[in-house]
């Protein structure tokens, strides 16, 4: 008989039962200790990149996840004009002064759907869209994003730091935040590094997987393979129901981002996370990834059509 059987069956005994304190040792189902993760970003909105996974992360492995922001967010003004009613702002001009709170607000309430704990805003001016690395790091007060990021690691022993994929054609501040995690990352002794990673969301294209090896000029951001290391299908199902799945919470999380007008056309586009690993991180490497590949079966268990 099982040990669940027995349980149930002693449960149902006539006489009065209750198991004495011995009946609850069940070491083999110890949890390990709690994964703790960083995320890094530009934006405020960035975190929605990964959002199935850090749900997954904080939900279903009791894991901690914090973020760092570095810019407030104030160059996303250009597709805004859906939000002005609804926020109430009866000036279009006015809106760029507003950005910052108001996109402060919007990730706070998307870090409550992802289980975010806390949020550090670094202030830093976010100048518009940029593919060149250099204007945030030319920009930017980079003493203080190196000394918030270093004692944060020094202080919370992070398992992963987790920044956006600085792939070419990505926004130049998605670039330098990347730099800057890797470099604190690197500044730390080898031993007690992190691993460090970045994501980019995509769909698989016949098949094949996107492909990343450097952003040129910063080796620190040479990624261990081409391929990701790790992908997450949103299309998971959800452990709280089968017929439902993480894309739910993307789209939620997407949602809160209402100033970001552009960004809300974003529903449903990607239906992947992929996630390599930089070479700067902790060598072992590719501890966290496994952890996170051993909860439940990745298969869709209800098609739309069935489950409608
Ligand atoms: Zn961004």
């Amino acid at each position: 008989m099982g040990r669940l059987m027995q349980l149930l069956s002693a449960a149902s005994a006539p006489a009065a039962w209750w198991p004495g304190p011995g009946e609850f040792a069940l070491p083999e189902l110890a949890p390990a200790e709690p994964l703790k993760v960083l995320l890094v970003v530009a934006h405020p909105d960035d975190e929605s990149e990964c959002a199935g996974t850090l749900y997954r992360i904080t939900h279903e492995l009791g894991g901690v996840v914090d973020q760092v922001i570095v810019t407030n967010g104030e160059g996303g003004r250009h597709f805004s004009a859906p939000a002005l009613e609804y926020y109430g702002i009866s000036r279009s001009e006015e809106i760029s002064k507003e950005l910052p709170r108001l996109r402060r607000k919007e990730v706070v309430r998307a870090g409550q759907i992802i289980g975010i704990r806390r949020h550090y805003f670094l202030g830093q001016t976010d100048t518009g869209f940029t593919l060149d690395p250099g204007e945030g790091l030319r920009n930017w007060d980079l003493q203080r994003i190196q000394r918030e990021l270093r004692s944060l690691l020094r202080r919370e022993r992070y398992d992963l730091v987790l920044t956006l994929l600085p792939a070419e054609d990505t926004h130049g501040h998605h670039k330098a935040v990347a730099v800057l995690a890797v470099e604190a990352v690197a500044a730390l002794p080898e031993s007690r590094r992190p691993e460090v990673s970045a994501v980019r969301t995509g769909s698989p294209v016949n098949g094949r997987l996107p492909r990343f090896s450097e952003l040129p000029e910063f080796p620190g951001t040479r990624a261990t393979s081409a391929e990701p290391v790790w992908s997450f299908d949103r299309r998971t199902p959800l452990k709280q129901n089968a017929a439902l799945d993480h894309s739910i919470i993307v789209h939620w999380v997407i949602a809160e981002h209402k100033s970001q007008g552009m960004f809300q056309m974003e529903y449903g586009r990607h239906t992947h996370e992929y996630f390599w690993q930089f070479s700067t991180g902790r060598a072992q490497g590719q501890g966290f990834w496994k952890r996170l590949q051993a909860l439940s079966p990745e298969e869709r268990r209800f098609t739309n059509a069935e489950a409608a």
